[in-house]
């Protein structure tokens, strides 16, 4: 049911209730493990997507895009730290985390909220924010996809939208184990307004590629400078290098195409089925974890079988929020480390379940050296404990606020 006002949100609830279906909420719709699908009633926010700003606060229905977002505030020089994925809801982004170019310099999306209004189980609608339902406001901020209610509006610290310079250097395979060692060294640990991920991709026929790209919010000279670093440390030329000055707002339009440009795919990964595990790590991976996993990445692939390892640089404002100031935990690592692996629509079982093998083999090489901690805004239905890898040490504490503003347990349960 596509829901415009709280009332709509309300009534679909009500009417949830008294025909027995079971409810998710839904915003962008980009859940990776399907979560705002169900048999049931899907409670659709789109048509609450209106971007307000008053006083430095982006006032944010729930049912608005990244881009769209991006586009509004920039009228008025403004961003918030988010995702680069246009078509990405605000919402699900938010209440899962929110990692983006800005979050070393200004933390998660969620760690910028100031206020959400959220519908419950039973109807009522409620405001909160540091001081009223504090606890529940608590939750949202890393544990509110589809758990506690449906939200229907956000309000953020805006922040001004910085200059950038946007970059992608590319480097063959046979260079990945000296890049990954020298970038887990360099990234995270480079001042904060440097963003730079590490993306290996393997697809189609062709020999896997190592790229680092992102951004730096400041000048092309300091960028080349930083990133001259990066390569003396990894001791081999790329093959490309591209460093341009833009906008903030072209520098997100510029990394959301090269997105889809490196995964081979479209924002909706039409060409496609994936299946995905991340971990945080806390520190760099051993020499040898390094080489066994690049070496793995292209062991045997089927070509119509893509694989990706997708590092995330983490520290910075990430780690200057104490691990339980919010619900979401992972407060003190290095780096986020994604491997997906995609097969055609339709592939037999045999390919996918091939495919699978290979993702939980390159998950299990590193695992020894993981955080156990798994970011919930990419989630993995296979986890033993979902709970705890995403929420950690506060996971006893969102079980309580659970039981507070959902005790019949009408929306889904925390982690599944
Ligand atoms: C192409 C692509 C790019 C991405 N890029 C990034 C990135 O740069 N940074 C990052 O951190 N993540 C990124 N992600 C992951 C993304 O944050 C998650 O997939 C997120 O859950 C998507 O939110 P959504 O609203 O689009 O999805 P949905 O599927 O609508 O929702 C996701 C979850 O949130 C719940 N939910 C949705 N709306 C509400 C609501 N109003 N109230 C309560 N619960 C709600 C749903 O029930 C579901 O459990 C990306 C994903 C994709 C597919």
């Amino acid at each position: 049911m596509f829901c415009a006002t709280d009332g709509d949100v309300s009534e679909a609830i009500s009417a949830a209730r008294r025909f027995g279906l079971a409810a998710v909420a839904r915003s962008g719709g980009h859940c990776f493990a399907g979560t705002s699908s169900t048999a049931g009633m899907v409670i659709d926010v789109t048509p609450m997507r209106s971007v307000e700003v008053a006083g430095g606060v982006a006032t944010i229905g729930a049912g608005a895009r990244l881009g769209a977002v991006y586009e509004a505030l920039d009228e008025e020089g403004l961003t918030i730290p988010a995702g680069c994925g246009p078509d990405v809801g605000i919402a699900g982004l938010t209440l899962g985390g929110g990692l983006g170019i800005l979050g070393r310099r200004y933390g998660l999306t969620c760690d910028g909220l100031l206020a959400a209004r959220v519908v419950l189980a039973d109807g009522r609608v409620i405001e909160c924010d540091g001081d009223h339902a504090s606890d529940l406001f608590w939750a949202l901020r890393g544990a509110g996809t589809g758990t506690f209610g449906v939200v229907t509006s956000l309000s953020f610290r805006a922040v001004t939208a910085p200059a950038a310079a946007a970059f992608h250097l590319a480097w063959p395979y046979d260079h990945a184990g000296r890049v990954v060692r020298a970038w887990q060294e360099w990234a995270p640990t480079a001042p904060d307004e440097l963003a730079a991920s590490l993306l290996i991709t393997a697809k189609g026929t062709g020999a896997p590629v190592v790229n680092v790209f992102g951004a730096w919010h400041g000048g092309e000279g300091d960028a080349q400078e930083l990133l001259g670093a990066l390569v003396t440390a990894a001791g081999t030329d790329p093959m490309s290098v591209s460093i341009q000055a833009m906008t903030y707002r072209q520098a997100k339009c510029y990394l959301a195409e090269l997105g889809d440009q490196m995964a081979g795919t479209g924002e909706r990964g039409e060409e496609g089925h994936s299946f995905g595990k991340s971990e945080f790590f806390c520190g760099p991976l051993p020499d040898d974890a390094v080489t066994g996993l690049v070496a793995g990445l292209g062991r045997d692939r089927p070509a119509g079988q893509a694989r990706e390892l997708d590092f995330t640089p983490w520290d910075g404002a990430y780690n200057r929020v104490a691990a339980g100031a919010t619900a979401f935990p992972h407060r003190d690592a290095l780096f986020l480390l994604k491997q997906s692996v995609t097969v055609s629509p339709g592939a037999p079982a045999g390919e996918v379940a091939a495919a699978r093998g290979w993702l939980d083999g390159s998950w299990a090489a590193v695992h020894p050296w993981g955080s156990g901690g798994v970011y919930p805004n990419f989630p993995d239905p296979d986890l033993e404990d979902p709970g705890r890898a995403y929420y950690l040490g506060n996971y006893d504490r969102l079980r309580e606020v659970k039981a507070r503003y959902d005790p019949g347990g009408f929306f889904r349960d925390l982690g599944r």
